[in-house]
């Protein structure tokens, strides 16, 4: 089980980012309303991400890190209807094939806490601990045991960056939850519950820039059970990041030539002195209409009708262009 594990871990856990991305899903599948990351070495010695959520029932910890032992899809309508962000059930077992983790988790219905820890894959006996509701996964030492992996890694500055960017892709989605990142015991990054406007403005300027709002267009269109909102950025907006690019097809984060070049064509069409827009765009459509079910890593997916998404984004997007930016 190890090897098919660390076979496994080859697609799903490339660097401490991935891992984070996992982890950060199944808490947020955990209906958590306060995240905690810790990172050591950009996430490389430790990273730990520390819930609120339901919690795991002690008997089912050694389950939670079986291959496909806990895979939310029981049927193939489940796999038509995902709607959870991990589906796969083998996230922890494979972070935990090539890393030492520690399980941590007390059950909302339960008084006590347990602890699992798993080293290389093998698992400890499960003890007694202390710890509110919720689920604490401490990732240490990642690729220890396969050491031509921890060479693909970069600096401790350059994983921390990519965490950062995970965690950002993931805050913007899920504005009610509130995160925090710490470094080395430093509070990086913290993004407190955003509940209303004023507040989840905050936030998309926290991410995206302080001068991004004011520079953006605010969408919200609807058409044929399709629906499109969110922010793109006017060429006036001299971004002070990088690249703050983010789409999100029914909350999950999306990486799609057919959603880029749609989105590439409208923009151009309008305002054509600026080929690299900011934006942070959520298209939500009935489950039925895409498939998410394409890669481990799920930054890909599939439509059904892409002609037909392709030129709603397309349409929309121009009109309100031309309507409030052109
Ligand atoms: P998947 O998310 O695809 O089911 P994972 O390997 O990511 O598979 O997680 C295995 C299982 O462990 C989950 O299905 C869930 O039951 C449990 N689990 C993992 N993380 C948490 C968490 N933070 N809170 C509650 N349960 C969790
Ligand atoms: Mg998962």
């Amino acid at each position: 089980a190890t090897l098919a594990n660390q076979i496994a871990a080859g697609e799903v856990v490339e660097r401490p980012a991935s891992i984070l991305k996992e982890l950060l899903e199944n808490s947020l599948d955990a209906g958590a309303t306060r995240i905690t990351i810790h990172l050591e070495g950009g996430g490389m010695d430790l990273l730990s991400v520390e819930d609120d959520g339901v919690g795991i029932l002690a008997e089912d910890l050694p389950l939670a890190l079986e291959r496909h032992a806990t895979s939310k899809v029981a049927t193939w309508e489940d796999l038509q209807a995902i709607q959870t962000m991990g589906f796969r059930g083998e996230a922890l077992p494979a972070i935990a094939s090539v890393s030492r983790l520690e399980l941590l988790s007390r059950a909302r219905s339960q008084n006590q806490a347990a602890r699992l820890q798993v080293t290389g894959g093998m698992a400890a006996a499960l003890e007694p601990a202390a710890r509110a509701p919720g689920t604490t996964v401490r990732v240490a030492d990642l690729f220890f045991n396969v050491p031509a992996r921890r060479k693909f890694l970069r600096s401790p500055a350059a994983e921390l960056s990519r965490n950062q960017k995970v965690l950002r892709q993931i805050a913007l989605a899920n504005f009610p939850v509130a995160f925090q990142l710490i470094q080395n015991g430093r509070s990086l990054v913290q993004f407190p519950t955003a509940t209303d406007a004023e507040s989840r403005a905050a936030r998309v300027a926290a991410i995206m820039g302080e001068g991004f709002l004011a520079n953006a267009l605010y969408i919200e269109q609807e058409d044929h059970g399709l629906s499109l909102s969110g922010w793109l950025g006017l060429p006036t907006y001299n971004r002070a990041r990088g690249d703050e690019q983010y789409f999100y097809v029914n909350g999950r984060p999306v990486r799609d030539p057919v959603v880029s070049h749609a989105l590439r064509a409208a923009y151009n069409d309008v305002l054509f002195q600026d080929r690299h827009p900011l934006y942070a765009l959520y298209l939500e459509l009935p489950p039925g209409r895409v498939d998410v079910n394409v890669h481990p890593a799920k930054a890909e997916v599939r439509f059904r009708d892409s002609r037909e998404i392709h030129d709603f984004l397309f349409h929309t997007l121009r009109r309100v262009i031309a309507e409030q930016g052109g």
